[in-house]
């Protein structure tokens, strides 16, 4: 099932590419494995699935212990500033990062990571594109203040954009939040910030956030199935 799924998946993804000029290879599936199970998640990981993801600490810990090392771990839910600590700990790479006082947190932390551990963490700044209240992230006009700033800390590195777009009916709606986020990312280029990722396209919207430039789709439903 999965794997039907996975190859469904990556023939949009090769579709959205060739609409767009893009290659394939450019764009990373995040099997977004929250609420799912570890038989579901070995499943993915036999299908050379190796990034995972998942939006909250308490339920990620433990999967991320009794799962194989090797694992690139993605952070993507919002972050509480006192688990920074375990984000550091455990993930690869921090997709939400969106105010001063976790960046503060998460450079701390980084500088005190022990051992053969002990590297900067890497994040992507989460933008509210769309505005909605609801929505956590940096509000576009904040970006280039805050990127000037955290960007000089050494165990800090931020390595690009993330956003999440509204759930509506036809993605083409949602096409303007993902042209934003890379315009955005393109126009701080300019001003000398290289930030290469763009974490945009959920199951529901994929396919145009590709077509977008989307570096790194974050998908559960659409490899697992629904949630319960
Ligand atoms: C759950 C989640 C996803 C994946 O959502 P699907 O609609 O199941 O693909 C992506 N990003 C974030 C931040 C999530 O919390």
């Amino acid at each position: 099932m999965i794997g039907k799924n996975l190859q469904k998946i990556n023939q949009q993804i090769a579709l959205a590419c060739s609409r767009a000029g893009r290659s394939p290879e450019k764009v990373k599936i995040i099997a977004v494995t929250k609420k799912f199970s570890p038989d579901a998640i070995k499943q993915a990981l036999e299908l050379n699935i190796t990034d995972l993801g998942e939006n909250r600490i308490q339920e990620a810990v433990p999967k991320i212990e009794q799962l194989p090392e090797g694992i690139t771990w993605h952070f993507v839910g919002h972050l509480q500033t006192n688990k920074a600590k375990e984000a550091a700990r455990y993930f690869s790479l921090i997709h939400s990062l969106d105010r001063y006082s976790l960046a503060r947190e998460l450079q701390k932390q980084a500088e005190h990571l022990s051992g053969e551990i002990r590297q900067p963490v890497r994040a992507l700044v989460q933008v509210n594109v769309s505005g909605e209240d609801s929505k956590h992230g940096l509000e576009p006009r904040e970006l280039k203040d805050f990127l000037d700033e955290v960007h000089r800390w050494e165990a800090l590195n931020i390595e690009g954009l993330m956003t999440m777009a509204p759930y509506v009916e036809d993605p083409e709606e949602v096409r303007p939040v993902f042209r934003r986020l890379r315009e955005l990312r393109d126009s701080l280029a300019v001003t000398g910030l290289e930030l290469r990722e763009l974490s945009m396209g959920m199951t529901n919207d994929f396919p145009v956030a590709v077509e977008e430039g989307a570096t790194m789709l974050r998908i559960g439903t659409a490899l697992f199935g629904p949630r319960e």
